[in-house]
């Protein structure tokens, strides 16, 4: 008899929990969860009713808390603790991040000492997500099967990964990273233009992130972007209480100040809806003095800052060699852009009036929960979302070439494979130089990642087989593996700094190339002759000792010698004719001898493209 299956008391019923997928804006000051809910896009509220969840996380000696900010000494606080992530402690010195406890750290993370434990800006990033799946699980009373977390465009691959890490710390499956910018384009449904120039303005609580993205068929491309990481909302609250202290002339002590400054929050996000607002300063434990701050007190306290945003946007057009009267769209992105003085600047700037209905606090959410539904599946729409890789990838040949294997411009996700060969008989290991950039040889370049293949089984040269791949995922990571295909011995690496780069630096690295083209081309087929006359004197050399003396007369073997011994000279000579011709000199002359070496592979050896071998 089939047993009857009975269910716990007040346990769902339904063993099928439901699966929702999920946008989230990992912001510095606020997050926010977003989900598409029967064909709109919903943002989750907290238990008070407010869609922004502070990204603090206090640290207690037995427990965490993600949302509230404790100034006491039993706790220790971070905030803004994205400015950290995927950085180092070079990076944390340089920084005005504010750090609560000592850290260490090396090259390539940090480490802060939180009570007893040693934790990075990763696990401390994933309380945080933590925090918001569990709210938004709960909520939603189901599980969260996927994720799209959005990142600023300018992250790098290491800041990328060290969101990811997050994510998979916390319990998240991250289905893609997308870029603020684009998932703002996304919400306003600009995605379905065909061709566009879209400026995101982004002022948020602690940074200023400007960009532009470039729209083509369905392809987004990030054109550039610029910013300034310490300037944003929470300046202009500091204004306000240096006016208010000056107004007063009082300096108060740091406990009174901060409960000043968390006023002047709200004064300020009052005077985005009304003209003038009384200062109730019993309010914060003050003699009641009539004071009154206007919205016009207020504009003429930020101009400086404001001028300073539009300052940053034009140099990001010129970056990007636009005009303002080529952008067709600007979107502003950040509480601090409900400031009526803010729009009413960027549309002057711009002569055009920005898109801002939807809310901007919640516009990057949105767009990741838009993403998240595609991604998922459920959605009609089939919105292709590309990015594109700034600059050629490719590995280091003979001669110090460059070989380019993913051209730049391509869309990613994509993959491509080559295959080489080794360069010398018994040749077991190879150094495999992954290089970004677009000049011909591999000094010019940027050199992102070193690794070895080794063991390959000793054989001829030119007979050896490995595929080197190289996979850049949806989020721009590279993955570069290599297979040697007699024995499919893998070796691989995650190549962290791929987008390490800025785009000023990307766009030096283009103009270089242009300017140099001819130069390069020159050094090229001059550094090509070297190797393949380098190559040709090793396949001679091996060959002779093998059987020289037994398929050739003394006075054969002189003829060899002597051509041989002409083109050594000639690789230093810097003629790449002269090198050529004394390669096919060296070729004729050899003809007979290779004519009797029945079984040999010379001619083998003469061909492929080989990578230096490792010593
Ligand atoms: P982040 O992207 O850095 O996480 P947000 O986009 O959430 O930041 O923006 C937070 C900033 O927006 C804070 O400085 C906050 O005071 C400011 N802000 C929020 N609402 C308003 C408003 N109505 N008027 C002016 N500023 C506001
Ligand atoms: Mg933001």
């Amino acid at each position: 008899m089939a047993l009857l299956q009975i269910s716990e008391p007040g346990k769902s019923q339904d063993p099928h929990q439901k699966k929702y997928y999920v946008g989230i804006d990992l912001g510095t000051t606020n997050s926010l969860v977003a989900l598409i809910s029967n064909g709109f896009p919903r943002v989750l509220k907290n238990k008070e009713g407010s869609e922004l969840f502070p990204s603090i996380v206090s640290y207690k000696k037995d427990s965490v808390i993600v949302g509230e900010y404790f100034n006491d000494s039993a706790s220790i606080t971070f905030s803004s603790i994205k400015r950290m992530i995927g950085k180092n402690i070079k990076d944390l010195n340089s920084s005005d991040f504010y750090s609560p406890c000592e850290f260490i750290g090396d090259d390539s993370i940090v480490k802060f000492k939180v009570f007893k434990n040693l934790l990075t800006p990763i696990e401390i990033s994933s309380e945080i997500l933590k925090h918001l799946k569990n709210i938004t699980e709960q909520t939603l009373m189901g599980d969260i099967e996927g994720c799209v977390i959005t990142v600023p465009a300018y992250f790098d691959d290491a800041q990328r990964q060290a969101t990811k890490d997050a994510a998979s710390l916390s319990g998240l499956k991250v289905l893609r990273l997308l870029n603020e910018p684009t998932a703002a384009a996304i919400a306003y449904g600009l995605a379905s233009k065909k061709i566009s120039k879209i400026m995101v303005y982004d002022l948020g609580g602690g940074t200023f992130d400007i960009s532009i993205l470039d729209l083509n068929d369905g392809v987004f491309k990030v054109l550039s972007t610029g910013g300034d990481s310490s300037l944003g909302g929470d300046d202009f609250d500091y204004l306000i209480v240096d006016y208010i202290q000056s107004k007063l002339d009082i300096e108060l002590d740091s406990e009174k100040k901060y409960i000043l400054y968390l006023y002047a929050k709200k004064i300020k996000v009052a005077l985005s809806e009304t003209e003038i607002v009384d200062i109730e300063l019993e309010k914060i434990g003050l003699e009641n003095t009539k004071l009154t701050f206007s919205r016009d007190d207020f504009n003429l306290l930020i101009n400086d800052l404001v001028q300073k945003t539009l300052k940053i946007s034009s140099e990001v057009l010129l970056d990007a060699n636009l005009s303002v009267n080529d952008i067709n769209e600007i979107i502003l992105v950040g509480g601090s852009t409900r400031t009526p003085f803010i729009k009413y600047s960027v549309k002057n700037f711009f002569n055009k009036e920005p898109l801002s209905d939807i809310n901007p606090d919640n516009v990057v959410a949105i767009g990741a929960s838009i993403q998240a539904d595609i991604l998922s599946g459920s959605s009609k729409e089939e919105l292709l979302l590309l990015d594109v890789i700034p600059l050629s990838l490719g590995v280091e040949t003979m001669g110090e070439l460059v070989e380019v294997i993913i051209p730049r411009n391509s869309t990613i996700p994509t993959s491509s494979s080559k295959e080489y060969t080794t360069f010398k008989d018994g040749q077991t290991a190879m150094s495999i130089h992954v290089i970004q950039g677009e000049r011909d040889l591999v000094s010019d370049c940027r050199s992102l990642a070193k690794f070895i293949i080794k063991d390959i089984p000793p054989m001829l040269a030119g007979a050896a087989r490995i595929k080197l791949e190289f996979q850049i995922d949806a989020d721009g990571i590279l993955s570069v593996s290599a297979t040697e295909t007699t024995t499919n011995k893998v070796t691989s690496i995650e190549v962290k700094p791929s987008y390490g780069i800025n785009d000023s630096q990307i766009e030096k690295m283009l103009k270089d190339s242009f300017d140099n083209a001819h130069t390069d081309i020159k050094s090229r087929h001059l550094n090509e002759a070297i190797v393949e006359g380098k190559r040709v004197i090793l396949s001679i050399n091996s060959a002779l000792k093998i059987d020289g003396s037994d398929l050739l007369n003394e006075k054969e073997l002189k003829y060899i010698y002597k051509a041989r011994d002409e083109l050594e000279e000639m690789l230093n000579s810097g003629e790449k004719e002269s090198i050529i011709d004394a390669v096919k000199n060296l070729e004729k002359v050899s003809e007979t001898y290779v004519s009797r070496r029945m079984n040999s592979n010379i001619q083998k050896i003469m061909k492929g493209t080989d990578i230096k071998e490792f010593n």
